[in-house]
């Protein structure tokens, strides 16, 4: 049994401490903890330990301080440091090279990753040690870590290697390793930094601890660990310094390889939720110190379930790379929002999964310039791509969060940014929208509301009211226009403006709709059966339901079922109806005539409607918007307006009616004009059914010459 490593973790993250602690100790190691850089170096003055995993940014002398005390000291000088640094900081790995660690890790850390160093550093910290204690022992420790061992004459620049360092430098064992062989191959972005090691080693006599890459003559390039001491003469002149060298390039990729499974989308090579969240973490505690803002671009594929369903997971999957493939070069383009980050670029974007993509920009300056990225984003999405021969067309809906206006920790902001996205959808797809305060109120609000609706139709808690359509002249009831209403179970009665739209959007309309003319033609059977004769009953037709293929049969079916007779159904339709394809519109408005069922054009004169937009479908009544009737007959141009239609749709054989009629003067007015019905609250709001059977017998009794209205009684 040997003895096992003594670890010393230095971390002020408790948790940090907590998971070093047990990933250190389930592989054997003995550990102690400190939590700043005082009681660090105090706990390494009471026990020398074999390792510190030194964190950087710390409370109380930070890691870099540690470090130099530790090498400061000829005791503790040979103490292996590895260093937790954070990843936005590519100069803090220098730094702590500079302030004597051996080796650093980059935060997130894998487990995996870390005990492998760990077991590395110690390995190679061993080997040196031997390497001081004698020559003998030195084979056996190069053999024991693979290493190579050179010495380097300074006064001849000549650099002795064993037959191993020739190999990592790629030569000829047995061939002179020249100083300028050497140099050539270090490849310029390590160079600053060993010469600088290298600076330190003579100038303090510090052991040398050094990473870097080294590009051999056939171009290949290796990744080198190297230590070194120096050995003075009298009179402290440089004479020789000795080294030893270990080619730790299949150590690294192993490493990437966990690190990347760990961190990255196996799928399309991208930074995964973990990774992001990470990345996101450090971003916004960067932006938090500086002051700056970072955005969150949510990105969410449009229809793409259907791409996976209709043509495989493989097609879906090649689309996906693609996508990313897409996203990556678009982004690549550093200067998009004159993001001054230091991340790799394509680290800005990640994938969440399924067909979710993110893409954070830190320390951009200009929200326009954000706008335009979206923008280039949608564009480049919306390009067809070929997969095995698919032309697959697609869009991305985006959803756009700031930090720190729209949410000051991560969660908040992603949640925000996921709203956005949800706004963009809901709003059309492929758009992209800002993240507004308001979207939360209202997307809770409507998704209660969309849950609710759906109950309601399954538990039919709609009712219909009716408001009775009066001849001009005779002042009788002649039709009623069924409004329907919700009885909500708490709110009471609930009316359609509220939730209309949202029955549309959703597609709920279809069902409702069914229920409005199945119970509309019920209650026109009901009437009649008790003797109360009314023309017409008028239901209201939404656009969304204009458009389904089988209505014409889905309301013969209905008819038929309550025994009332197609000239008695009047449906009430809008210009919106007829605006999506006006062939379609038109042929089954036909089908419908047909059936002898009669067509109102409703709230006309509000949309698209010219005069000779009219002629073109097969209707019986014309129905004038409310907002043309609230202003007559003071508003002479309205007044206008109205003998118009009124003149026009009689030359058509259209008969017309006046809707919102709320005044005796805006009925006399119409009256004047020949409009043949009105409708309003002049006479009576939408009422339950059988309030309707009394409205009726009133008008009954009623001279037609003297027209009296309920709401005067
Ligand atoms: P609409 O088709 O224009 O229906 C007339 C609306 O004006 C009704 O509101 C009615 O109560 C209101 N109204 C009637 N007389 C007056 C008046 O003198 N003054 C004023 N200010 N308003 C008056 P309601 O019931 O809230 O319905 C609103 C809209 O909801 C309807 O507008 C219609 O587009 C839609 N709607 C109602 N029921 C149904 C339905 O069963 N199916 C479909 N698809 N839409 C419906
Ligand atoms: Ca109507
Ligand atoms: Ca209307």
């Amino acid at each position: 049994m040997t003895t096992p490593y003594y670890v010393l973790i230095v971390d002020d993250d408790q948790m940090m401490r907590l998971l070093s602690r047990q990933a250190m100790m389930a592989s054997g190691f003995e550990v102690a903890e400190a939590e700043d850089g005082l009681q660090a170096l105090d706990s390494i003055k009471q026990r020398k330990p074999d390792l510190v995993l030194l964190d950087v940014t710390m409370p109380n002398l930070d890691g870099f301080a540690v470090c130099r005390e530790l090498s400061k000291n000829e005791d503790t000088q040979r103490i292996p440091v590895i260093m937790l640094t954070g990843l936005e900081d590519a100069q803090s790995i220098s730094s702590a090279y500079e302030a004597g660690a051996t080796d650093f890790i980059i935060k997130p850390i894998n487990w995996h990753i870390l005990i492998q160093r760990v077991q590395q550093v110690l390995r190679a910290s061993e080997a040196s040690s031997a390497l001081r204690t004698s020559q003998a022992r030195l084979e056996h420790a190069q053999r024991i870590a693979h290493l190579g061992n050179w010495e380097w004459d300074t006064d001849s620049d000549i650099i002795h290697g064993s037959d191993e360092a020739c190999r990592i430098f790629g030569i000829e064992p047995g061939l002179k390793l020249t100083l300028s062989l050497v140099e050539a191959a270090i490849p310029t972005e390590d160079y600053a930094r060993v010469t600088n090691g290298i600076r330190q080693l003579v100038k303090y006599g510090v052991s040398l601890f050094l990473e870097h890459q080294i590009r051999r003559p056939n171009g290949d390039i290796r990744i080198a660990q190297q230590q070194a001491e120096i050995f003075l003469k009298k009179g402290n002149r440089v004479r020789r310094i000795v080294g030893t060298i270990r080619d730790i390039t299949t150590e690294r990729q192993t490493e990437e390889h966990i690190r990347r499974l760990a961190f990255y989308d196996s799928l399309t090579g991208l930074p995964n939720r973990r990774m992001f969240h990470e990345r996101l973490a450090t971003a916004l505690a960067l932006a938090n110190r500086k002051g700056a803002q970072v955005a969150i671009l949510f990105l969410d594929l449009d229809r793409f379930k259907r791409i996976n369903d209709t043509l495989g997971h493989a097609v879906g999957d090649a689309f996906l790379l693609e996508t990313a493939t897409r996203l990556k070069a678009l982004v690549r383009r550093r200067d998009v929002v004159g993001s001054s980050g230091n991340e790799r670029d394509e680290d800005l974007i990640a994938r969440l999964g399924g067909d979710e993509f993110t893409i954070m920009f830190s320390d951009f300056r200009n929200t326009l310039n954000l706008a335009k990225v979206a923008q280039r984003i949608l564009n480049i999405i919306k390009k067809p791509v070929t997969i095995d021969g698919h032309e697959i067309f697609s869009s991305v809906s985006i959803g756009i969060a700031l930090f720190p206006g729209d949410g000051t920790d991560l969660d908040t902001l992603l949640k925000n940014a996921d709203t956005a996205m949800f706004h963009a959808k809901s709003s059309g797809r492929g758009r992209y929208q800002y993240y507004s305060n308001e979207m939360n109120a209202s997307s809770l609000a409507k998704l209660a509301l969309e849950t609710e609706l759906r109950q309601a139709i399954d538990r039919n808690e709609f009712v219909l009211h009716f408001q009775p359509k009066l001849d001009m002249i005779s002042n009788q009831i002649v039709s009623v226009e069924a409004l329907v209403r919700w009885q909500h179970p708490q709110r009471g009665l609930v009316y359609p403006g509220e939730f209309i739209a949202l029955a549309e959007e959703t597609g709920m309309i279809m069902e409702l709709g069914r229920i409005v003319i199945e119970q509309a033609c019920l209650q026109f059977s009901h009437w009649r059966e008790s003797g109360i004769e009314l023309a017409s009953i008028a239901v209201n037709l939404s656009p969304v339901q204009f458009r389904r293929s089988d209505l014409v049969e889905q309301i013969a079916a209905i008819l038929e079922q309550t025994s009332v007779s197609p000239g008695n159904l009047e449906l009430e339709i809008t210009e919106g109806a007829v605006m999506h394809s006006e062939e379609t519109a038109i042929e089954l408005m036909r089908r419908l005539k047909a059936l002898g069922i009669r067509l109102t054009m409703d709230d006309f004169g509000i949309g698209y409607s010219s005069l000779s937009f009219l002629t073109r479908f097969p209707i019986d009544h014309l129905k004038i918007d409310r907002s043309f009737v609230s202003d007559l007959p003071q508003n002479q141009e309205k007044a206008a307006v109205v003998r118009a239609i009124i003149a026009m749709a009689h030359s058509l054989n259209l008969t017309t009616i006046a809707e919102g009629v709320e005044t005796r003067e805006q009925a006399l007015f119409l009256h004047s004009t020949g409009c043949d019905q009105f409708q309003g609250f002049l006479f009576s709001r939408a009422v339950p059914a059988p309030s309707l059977a009394r409205l009726i017998e009133l008008t009954n009794t009623q001279t037609v010459l003297k027209p009296r209205y309920a709401s005067e009684i």
